[in-house]
């Protein structure tokens, strides 16, 4: 049986608002407790691709806030590396 596509819709830590999963940076808190991007279970944290909120995620610790962790330089270091993607 197939399914059709629908969209799953996750919240951005920055402005709070509804996207596609698809559209947005994925940060993974394993049980390992190190941190993970793609894949992997466990608490979960997304941000919007959009330099606005990426900006304002990795001022305001909001993924570490979300995610539960006091610092992991991981969560920095994916920021800066979707910031240095640029738009597209
Ligand atoms: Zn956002």
């Amino acid at each position: 049986m197939s399914r059709p596509h629908k969209p799953v819709l996750r919240r951005c830590v920055s402005c709070a608002c509804l996207k596609d999963r698809t559209q947005m940076l994925r940060l993974v808190r394993l049980a390992s407790g190190d941190i993970g991007r793609d894949g992997g279970f466990g608490r979960s944290a997304y941000v919007c691709r959009s330099e606005a909120c990426l900006q304002d995620a990795r001022r305001r610790k909001r993924l570490q806030k979300s995610l539960r962790v006091r610092h992991n330089p991981f969560i920095d270091a994916a920021l800066v590396a979707e910031l240095n993607k640029g738009p597209g």
